[in-house]
């Protein structure tokens, strides 16, 4: 057992100052507001936790800032998708081993807690039978660099709404429910310590209504369930089309969508499917970099607000990786679409920087069924120490870590 002493500590209920913990096996076992410190403590001064990355596609790590180029003059998501295949057709086992052993590396330095790898690279270019291997790669390079890691094997098996077959440039992706369940079934005998396996459907183009039921009634009842939602207007378009329905709307009149969602890229809705998402207790997963570089559009967080919305942040395609960042970016696309500032924030918890850090870490330890919660008894004891010349309260170092460039930061696990 070993104690700390912070001075000033981001709990899930906000600012505590003279917080005393004591971390047994790396979790906390013992948590004092208002302590005085002991003489064996390990003496800290303004610390907060670190953050789950709720949604990675850890190979497009190899092509962060490589498509940063006009080769088409509507260059968009789907032109950028064209170049993606082109890397995930020349992936193999050792250059997603290399590629994910160092971008979770990166993870951990940027004080991440833990990754949701959304993972539908199966198929070996070389060996059409084997769905595995690629699997244990990334459990493998995770365990390497000690990331807590709940792999999200993604069914995949339409290149379209309506069923449509995959092109060919998809079919390293492809899975028959069959495999999957079979996939799953291996993976769980096989996890480590600090792994979690969770239920990952591409997404409503990529899998049928059915294909959903059928995994869900052969899965256990607690495993997080992760979908693409409504990331594209296009692909919302094709839905209606097809159903009548918004992608939302239509997960919904399907399924019951309850706290064990995760709907990342919400990021096309209407006032009825925020109102749906927020009272199932749902996560949005929002990805603000990544949504940003790829033109997405804007998650409409006003509304989701004051719905009391619950959300977690994924760094997704990696073109950078910094928690602190992705919270910039979400605040900052709220403040340009709507000319006004401190968008994020309420009025119990008017600090931009430490409203985001809470309710990130609460959404994505939801949805990242770890225990990564956050500075509380039983949740893994990894923090983040916030370090400037700065006479300030703590709640102004964070804003300053998430908005400029004052404050320096380490993550260390106790
Ligand atoms: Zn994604």
């Amino acid at each position: 057992m070993n104690s700390y002493f912070f001075k000033s500590a981001l709990l899930p209920s906000g600012w505590q100052d003279n917080v005393r913990v004591e971390v047994t096996q790396g979790n906390y076992s013992h948590i004092e507001v208002g302590a005085n410190s002991q003489p064996q403590d390990q003496i800290m001064s303004v610390v907060i936790p670190q953050m789950p990355n709720i949604h990675s596609h850890v190979f497009q790590r190899a092509m962060a800032g490589l498509s940063e180029y006009r080769a088409n003059v509507n260059d968009d998501f789907w032109s950028w998708r064209d170049l993606m295949y082109r890397l995930a057709s020349e992936m193999e086992e050792a250059s997603l081993y290399e590629t994910a052993k160092r971008c979770y590396q990166e993870m951990k330095q940027a004080g991440y807690s833990s990754v949701c790898e959304f993972h539908y690279l199966h198929r070996n270019k070389n060996n059409h039978n084997d769905y595995l291997t690629h699997s244990k790669v990334i459990l493998k390079a995770a365990a390497e660099v000690g990331l807590n890691i709940t792999l999200l094997p993604v069914l995949y098996a339409f290149a379209g709404v309506g069923k449509q077959p995959l092109l060919a440039k998809q079919k390293r992706f492809e899975l028959s429910v069959s495999e999957y369940l079979n996939l799953l079934n291996q993976l769980h005998a096989s996890l480590q310590s600090g792994q979690k396996l969770g239920i990952c459907f591409h997404s409503l183009r990529a899998v049928s209504a059915k294909q959903i039921r059928e995994v869900l009634e052969n899965t256990p009842e607690d495993w997080p369930i992760h979908i693409h939602i409504a990331e594209q207007q296009a692909e919302v378009e094709a839905l209606i089309q097809h159903t009548g329905l918004r992608p939302v709307e239509y997960l919904y009149s399907q399924f019951e969508v309850n706290q064990r969602w995760c709907l990342v890229h919400a990021t096309h809705l209407n006032d009825q499917e925020i109102q749906m998402i927020s009272n199932s207790n749902a996560v949005a997963g929002i990805c603000p970099l990544t949504e940003a570089n790829l033109g997405d559009g804007i998650f409409p967080m006003p509304a989701f607000i004051q719905q009391q919305g619950r959300f977690g942040i994924g760094s997704d395609s990696h073109i950078e990786i910094n928690p602190a960042a992705e919270l910039k970016m979400l605040e900052y696309s709220q403040r340009l679409f709507l000319q006004q500032r401190n968008v994020c924030c309420d009025a119990k918890l008017p600090h931009v920087g430490s409203w985001l850090w809470i309710q990130a870490v609460a959404g994505g330890s939801q949805i990242a069924a770890q225990p990564v919660g956050g500075i509380t008894i039983g949740q893994q004891a990894g923090i983040i120490t916030l370090q400037a010349d700065l006479d300030q309260p703590p709640e102004s170092m964070l804003d300053a870590y998430v908005f400029s460039d004052r404050v320096s930061a380490e993550a260390l696990d106790l």
